[in-house]
């Protein structure tokens, strides 16, 4: 086994053909300044290219890295792409810690873009040939990464917790009607802010009256033109935020194990205890008296709030859009658990008043249009086929990687064993035993980096095997996948719906029980009626009541009309042209006559000379239209061949 013949990156072999080199660059907003910026990088990445006259430079991917762990890598995932395509050959980083902040991390963004068809280079440190030493090297590297992140997260986290036990602010936004004395300073405390205390008085009394919802809360606010610390107008979110927060009621609580504090999450380990420390609560100075405080709780402890469903459950979430132009969201209404889509503007300022559609109606619209136009392209055609062989393969990549570090594990072991028969006073052999045994765990280590990664590889083909069952089909239905995979598919076919009626509204209250009546039966909506059914009808009528029935002005012919015309139509009540009479006293007749049962046999008399037509019931959504496929406008566009040209991403 060779040591410590790491080969200068200057004379690699690599370096006699012309190399296309991608740089991928990655920076944080603290460290947006100093030798960390994006300027930095590139000139780091200019330089080491300079000494290397074959390699060209194709172009440069940046993420803003939030954490070096984050999934969400949109600059990544281009440069993949770009790279599957056969457009560079080498991916140069300034250091290993812009590919992750942890071992794993870097790992697996080291194995993406190797089965993607590159190799890996470091400006600032050498990584060597391909091959056992190089997988030692960044191990060696990435433990380095992975504990000087933990140092930093210890030494911030250790600080702010020092602070908190001693009843100072630990850093972050102070809370709502507060504000940091000595801020900065290791001393700094929250002292009572006079304009955020009058408004959080007001939202005390507010809630505390009780017949208001939060938004009701909101708009209360902004009637009397108070706005957010941040000067925007008060939306049922943002306040609920803040009637949620404990600091409301005088007490901070750092660390607390189910909320965020300033924006990130407390980290909690394996028993749902917070990973950095304890949680501590802060008193604060109180601006509500004690009797209020409790009463407010109480209050708050009223207010129910609609259940928000993860994004994946609502697969048409941006893809529906109103007469305002904006996008629909997924909606669970939690009054009546109806899963709705609603207009994203009817929460603005002044709202756009776009209707509601029913989540079930609009998706089954949706999955009968998907299904017919898969139908309608020859299997080779459909889209996400080739995305899912493209997982496939890149798993046996991966699977022949894990092979291959095994055996590395395994030569070491046997390499080891010859040694150990060795003579154990030799400082030679002991020297090497030192070695070995130092590669040997440090191949393990990578090993659990790569089994973790395996496995998630099989369950993105798991994923994507019933994707390719459903598209093979002849006849494909996509209604059995289950909402995050018909997304997916919504989108890569770029499925868009709109909603053709601007006027569309529905109509009010449940539904009557004439139309309940009709529903139920299916008794279609009878003809009117001719002079000989007409005859018919008011001999059953005067043999059904008495002589005051029809002393009324109402004229009841025309009032029969008016009832048909109303089932058939789907108008409102107050909405019955006045030829058939007074639609108060109509709706009255048209009650009575159902309760009677005498609706029952005049539409059974009606029957008898023509069709009738179905009854337009309450539940009647608007119009729409669904398009898909690559459009002209500002939307971005997707081809429906092998490769997703602007991916869609709706967050
Ligand atoms: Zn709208």
């Amino acid at each position: 086994m060779q040591q410590g013949t790491a080969p200068c990156a200057e004379d690699n072999g690599r370096d006699s053909k012309p190399i296309a080199v991608a740089a991928y660059m990655r920076v944080s907003t603290a460290e947006q300044r100093g030798k960390y910026g994006i300027p930095a990088q590139a000139d780091a990445i200019e330089a080491f290219l300079g000494k290397r006259p074959t390699w060209r430079l194709v172009g440069s991917w940046v993420d803003p890295g939030e954490s070096g762990s984050t999934d969400s890598r949109p600059g990544l995932d281009e440069l993949l792409v770009e790279i599957s395509a056969g457009r560079a050959d080498t991916v140069v980083v300034h250091s290993l810690d812009r590919l992750g902040r942890t071992e794993a991390a870097i790992w697996r963004c080291i194995w993406q873009i190797q089965d993607a068809g590159a190799e890996i280079d470091c400006c600032n440190q050498v990584l060597g040939e391909p091959g056992l030493d190089k997988w030692l090297t960044i191990d060696r590297l990435a433990q380095t990464v992975e504990a000087d992140y933990q140092r930093i997260v210890a030494r911030t986290q250790a600080g702010r917790q020092l602070k908190a036990v001693d009843g100072g602010w630990p850093g972050g936004p102070a809370p709502y009607g507060y504000r940091i004395r000595g801020k900065g300073a290791f001393g700094s405390i929250l002292e009572v802010d006079p304009a955020e205390a009058a408004v959080v008085r007001l939202l005390a009394d507010l809630v505390i009256e009780g017949d208001r919802t939060v938004t009701g809360i909101a708009e209360e606010l902004n009637r009397r033109g108070i706005l957010t610390r941040s000067g925007k107008r008060w939306t049922a979110t943002n306040l609920h935020r803040r009637l949620k927060s404990a600091a409301f009621l005088g007490e901070a609580v750092f660390r607390r194990s189910d909320q965020q504090w300033g924006g990130h999450c407390t980290r909690l380990d394996g028993s749902g205890r917070p990973l950095h420390g304890d949680s501590v609560a802060i008193p604060l100075p109180p601006i509500l008296p004690a009797d209020q405080t409790r009463a407010v709780r109480q209050a708050l402890a009223e207010f129910a709030r609609p259940r928000r469903i993860p994004v994946g459950e609502y697969p048409l979430t941006g893809r529906i859009h109103g007469p305002c132009g904006r996008p629909y969201v997924g909606c669970f209404r939690s009054g009546d658990g109806v899963r709705t889509y609603r207009c994203s503007g009817w929460q603005a300022a002044v709202s756009c008043g776009c209707v509601f559609l029913r989540a079930e109606h609009v998706e089954e619209l949706v999955t009968r249009h998907v299904n017919a136009l898969l139908a309608s392209m020859p299997p080779h055609n459909r889209p996400m086929l080739s995305v899912s062989s493209e997982a496939q393969t890149r798993l046996i990549q991966h699977a022949e990687r894990l092979g291959s570090l095994k055996r590395l594990v395994a030569q070491c072991a046997e390499e080891l064993d010859g040694f150990r028969r060795q003579d154990p006073h030799s400082r030679v052999v002991a020297a090497a035993l030192r070695q070995l045994e130092a590669d040997k765990r440090a191949l393990e280590r990578v090993l659990v980096h790569a089994q973790d990664w395996l496995a998630e590889l099989e369950a993105r083909v798991g994923r994507d095997a019933r994707l390719t069952a459903v598209l093979g089909a002849a006849a494909p239905d996509s209604q059995v996948l289950p909402p995050s995979e018909q997304r997916r598919l919504i989108e890569q076919l770029n499925v868009r719906v709109d909603i053709t009626d601007p006027e569309f509204r529905y109509r009010e209250g449940t539904k009557c029980l004439t139309i309940q009546w009709h529903e139920h039966t299916g008794a279609p909506v009878p003809p009117e009626p001719t002079d000989r059914l007409w005859a018919r009808i008011d001999e059953l009528l005067r043999s059904r009541y008495r002589p005051h029935h029809f002393r009324s002005p109402l004229d009841l012919r025309a009032a029969l009309t008016g009832m048909l015309h109303r089932l058939r139509t789907g108008i409102l009540w107050r909405d019955l042209p006045e030829r058939f009479g007074d639609f108060r006293k109509v709706r009255l007749r048209q009650r009575t006559w159902l309760a009677d049962g005498v609706w029952e046999e005049i539409v059974e008399i009606l029957g008898e000379e023509g069709e009738g037509t179905p009854v337009l019931s309450h539940g009647t959504a608007p119009e729409l239209s669904i398009r898909s496929g690559p459009v002209t406008d500002a939307q971005p566009a997707v081809s429906f061949g092998a490769r997703v040209v602007n991916p869609v991403r709706i967050s």
